[in-house]
């Protein structure tokens, strides 16, 4: 008997198109003989298109593989409701980054369904997506962070001036701005001085209601691949040299010249220190199955500093989270077992 799998991907998000891209590396990943694979595609706009139509639905090409393998599936490409799913399915794989995936609606309807799913619960998700409470909640665990203060759009819109010169005063110059529910850096810019900073705040404000300022840093940014349930593991650290001023989204995904330094040159008693950092958050956010933990190393005083916890990292088999297991001994189709077989552990752990 095959384990019956759901890949949810695509989403109402910002990072769909980086989600597709995950879950054809995983589609792949899956072995036909013991896994069958249900696609489950959700469009820009929110609507779900289930089976091998997803992929037209989602203006993406199905992957070969899978069209061989699915004719041996007994799943029509019919409408199906969610109702119906729970009985069609034994664990889903929501490869949804951003919002309406990565940040515990999601996993709060799988919840209702009762139905196993990989990866970070309702809570962890919530927290890990909403930068504000993911820093007070490091804060509370004493965990090291930049300078930051949060902004409402509301404030924003009605006095700038004063707005601004209170960010002026707290944080300075640079200083970053981002949209508090977002990634894939979508929305966040680097600002040097008051005009720059104004720009910014509008930006960011396109894409949410709540917004963070950081300190600019000048720093080295390396991250870790936490794996695991109430017992985690921490992958060696890698390290990420953007190919622009900051790693923004065309450096991710676009230009494709940063580069992955795996592991990142580091003396022993830092990575061994960012292991532990990386696990200490993942607890802290009451993480489950997997998370890719951000740190900023600051160049000038070799100080390590938490960024930030990303509960679906990007998960193509170029992505940082997969490439780190690898490098610490899990190959990409090993981890993705793994990763099922913990979702199906924890849903069991809550009976
Ligand atoms: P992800 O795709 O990892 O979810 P994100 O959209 O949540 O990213 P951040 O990781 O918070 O965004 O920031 C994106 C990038 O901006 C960082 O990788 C880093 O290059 C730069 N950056 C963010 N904050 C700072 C800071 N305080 N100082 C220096 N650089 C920063
Ligand atoms: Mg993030
Ligand atoms: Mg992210
Ligand atoms: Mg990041």
């Amino acid at each position: 008997q095959r384990l019956r799998i759901g890949v949810l991907f695509g989403g109402r998000s910002g990072e769909h198109e980086v989600s597709i891209q995950s879950a054809k590396s995983l589609m792949q990943a899956l072995d036909p003989s013991r896994y069958e694979i249900l696609p489950i595609g959700i469009s820009k706009t929110g609507e779900w298109v289930f089976g091998l139509q997803a992929f037209a639905a989602l203006q993406t090409s199905v992957p070969d593989y899978l069209a061989n393998s699915y004719q041996a599936s007994n799943w029509g490409d019919c409408a199906m409701s969610l109702a119906q799913l729970q009985s069609l399915v034994d664990v889903v794989f929501p490869v949804l980054h951003g919002s309406f995936g990565e940040d515990g609606t999601i996993q709060g309807m799988l919840e209702m369904l009762n139905i196993p799913y990989v990866g970070a619960g309702v809570l962890a998700s919530a927290v890990g997506m909403d930068k504000l409470f993911m820093k007070r909640i490091f804060g509370v665990a004493g965990l090291p962070q930049c300078a930051y203060c949060s902004v409402m759009r509301q404030e924003f819109e009605s006095d700038e001036n004063a707005v601004i010169s209170s960010i002026e005063r707290e944080i300075g110059f640079p200083c970053f701005v981002k949209p508090a529910n977002l990634g894939s850096s979508v929305g966040i810019s680097k600002a040097k001085n008051r005009e720059q900073l104004k720009q910014a705040l509008e930006t960011a404000a396109q894409y949410d209601r709540k917004l963070i300022v950081e300190e600019g840093l000048n720093v080295r940014e390396v991250e870790v691949a936490v794996l695991g349930n109430d017992s985690p593991l921490a992958s060696v650290p890698g390290e990420i040299v953007p190919s622009s001023e900051f790693y923004d989204y065309e450096a991710k995904y676009m230009s494709g010249s940063s580069e992955l330094m795996i592991p990142a040159n580091l003396p022993e008693d830092q990575s061994k220190q960012l292991q532990m950092l990386a696990i200490q958050a993942f607890q802290a956010i009451d993480g489950s199955g997997l998370a890719r933990v951000d740190f900023f190393i600051e160049k000038e005083t070799n100080r390590i500093l938490i960024n930030e916890i990303n509960t679906m990292p990007g998960f193509t088999i170029y992505s940082m989270y997969p490439k780190l297991w690898e490098a610490t001994g899990v190959p990409y189709i090993e981890l993705v077992g793994r990763l099922i077989s913990l979702a199906l552990e924890r849903f069991a752990d809550k009976q």
